[in-house]
């Protein structure tokens, strides 16, 4: 079936859908600005494009083709530097660009030697295994979190590209080639499985690209934006979880509820930056001292709430001292000769709790204890 296809409407194919991948991901670096990789992306698929016009002209100069083949080599390989960087690593930069340098001058040369055009595609097919198969190998190594899996399938899309092209390379040096086909075949055969993975390529970018704006914005949905902590929303989410988990393994759990001491008087003296520091600073020294064990919240203003699963009312109150004292401890430069200190309730959780929230519930009346018996202490419910 491939034997009946003709090579010159797979060349315009080819172009079409450069055109179609330049445009797509063009439009996916308009409405994603500020992720910095889709940039390379849509410049390299432009200049991928641009790269086969010249193959459009019926007889084109060789100086022409040459230009081109610079073009669509230097646009593989931003393409391919594009989602390297995607994928957290650093792109290979100037050994990139040699290696482009390197694919034109080695296209320049066949038409000098008056080569086959086979060797042409030889060419472009041995510069698609090294660049797809550098980008294959760092999507499928140590990319972290929650965008592992979407960098893998792209790594599978990219990788399936560079074996495409690899098998093209190894069958250009034998004529009975691989699959059996003639090499006039196994030309076409590589253009249209080309063909193919473009489309592909183009959907598992744009996948990639929504993904991370969904991990973006569900982060942003957890987290408070000035300490990094967890809003209230997700420790409820998390508290929910630990409170029934710590029931049904009738584990304990305590409740840590953390304010800072006359922080409006912070503000007025030193200014809401100031303020803001002392924010920052306290939830470092809970995260610290909490964040291998428990959930911690930023609960609003100057209060943070922790949920302590396996941890009793000594223990609670040893971490709750030792926070205490962290934080009387702490100097700003924003507020030189501040007085820091934060009250802490704490709570056990026991039958009469239905909820995390009695739990916490209580901490903070024992927090309010702490206030009235003058604060810069840990008090037990
Ligand atoms: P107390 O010892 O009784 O807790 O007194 P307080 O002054 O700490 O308590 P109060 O609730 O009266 O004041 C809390 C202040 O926290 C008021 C508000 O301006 C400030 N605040 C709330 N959120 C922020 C913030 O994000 N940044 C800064 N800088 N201040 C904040
Ligand atoms: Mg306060
Ligand atoms: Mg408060």
């Amino acid at each position: 079936m491939i034997a009946g296809l003709d090579f010159n409407t797979l060349l315009l194919v080819n172009t079409l859908t450069l055109g179609l991948q330049a445009v797509a991901l063009a439009y996916v670096w308009q409405v994603h600005r500020d992720y910095r990789p889709t940039r390379a992306w849509a410049i390299g698929a432009a200049l991928a494009f641009a790269g086969t016009l010249p193959a459009m002209y019926a007889d084109p100069a060789p100086l022409l083709e040459v230009a081109g083949d610079g073009l669509c080599f230097t646009g593989i390989v931003i393409l391919a530097s594009g989602i390297v960087r995607a994928c957290g690593r650093r792109p290979p930069g100037i050994a990139g660009f040699l290696l482009a340098a390197a694919a034109t001058i080695a296209s320049g040369a066949t038409f000098v030697a008056d080569a086959p055009p086979q060797c042409r595609s030889f060419v472009f097919a041995l510069l698609m295994v090294v660049a797809h198969g550098y980008a294959a190998g760092c999507l499928f190594s140590s990319v972290p979190g929650p965008l592992r899996a979407t960098c893998r399938l792209i790594g599978a899309v990219v990788g399936l590209q560079a074996a495409v092209a690899l098998l093209r390379v190894s069958t250009a040096w034998q004529p009975a080639d691989l699959l059996g086909l003639g090499s006039a075949v196994s030309e076409r055969a590589f253009l249209l499985a080309t063909i193919c993975i473009t489309f592909l390529l183009v959907w598992v970018l744009t996948l990639l690209t929504s993904r991370r704006l969904q991990v973006e914005l569900i982060d942003a949905a957890r987290h408070d934006p000035l300490t990094g902590l967890l809003n209230r929303r997700a420790f409820a989410e998390i508290a929910d979880r630990e409170w029934r988990r710590s029931g049904r393994a009738r584990r304990t759990v305590s409740a840590l509820v953390c304010d800072f001491d006359h922080f409006k008087l912070l503000n007025d003296r030193f200014g809401h930056a100031a303020g803001d520091d002392a924010l920052t600073a306290a939830a470092d020294i809970l995260t610290r001292t909490l964040g291998g064990v428990a959930a911690v919240s930023r609960h609003g203003g100057e209060e943070f709430v922790a949920l302590l699963p396996d941890i009793g009312l000594d223990g609670a109150r040893l971490i709750g001292e030792q926070i205490r004292a962290e934080v009387a401890a702490l100097t700003l430069a924003a507020a030189p000769g501040a007085a820091l200190s934060v009250s802490i309730g704490i709570a056990e959780a026991g039958p009469e709790h239905a909820g995390w929230e009695d739990l916490v519930a209580e901490a903070d009346r024992a927090l309010y204890r702490a206030k009235a018996a003058g604060r810069d202490r840990v008090v037990l419910a």
